[in-house]
């Protein structure tokens, strides 16, 4: 059976939990004020959401229960398999850590946009701004 794109890349989605909605609109809005960047770097730690090389800054989409965010989304844990949860998640956030710091290390700037951020468009939109434009 032959794939279409647009089945092509809901499965990729499924798959690697990329282009995930956050993230789109992370993009769009990146767009709109003028920036262009790289997706998914696979030759940098953590295989970074945008990249802007120019810059040498990197802008990271972190859903906030996957990557345990200190807010109300991220302290939602499963009750069934609790530990399991628990331990997958701490592993996340550590990773992320180093992924951080490794990056860090060979001189990118690094900013996380967290999922319950998207609630409002204004304040995640000035926030972009200022990271991208500060030298
Ligand atoms: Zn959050």
């Amino acid at each position: 059976m032959k794939e279409d794109p647009e089945t092509r890349s809901r499965i990729m989605r499924a798959v690697k939990g990329q282009n995930t909605t956050p993230e789109l609109v992370v993009r769009r809005l990146v767009f709109a004020s003028g920036y262009r960047y790289r997706l998914h770097r696979k030759d940098l730690p953590g295989k970074p959401d945008l990249v802007f090389p120019r810059l040498r800054k990197i802008i990271f989409v972190h859903g906030c229960f996957w990557h345990a965010h200190t807010c109300a989304r991220g302290a939602r844990i499963p009750q069934n398999n609790r530990q399991y949860w628990v331990q997958k998640i701490q592993r996340n956030a550590i990773r992320d850590r180093k992924n951080r710091a490794a990056l860090k290390k060979l001189g990118w700037e690094v900013h996380i946009i967290w999922e319950c951020e998207l609630k409002d468009v204004g304040k995640l939109q000035s926030g972009i701004g200022r990271f991208l434009k500060k030298c």
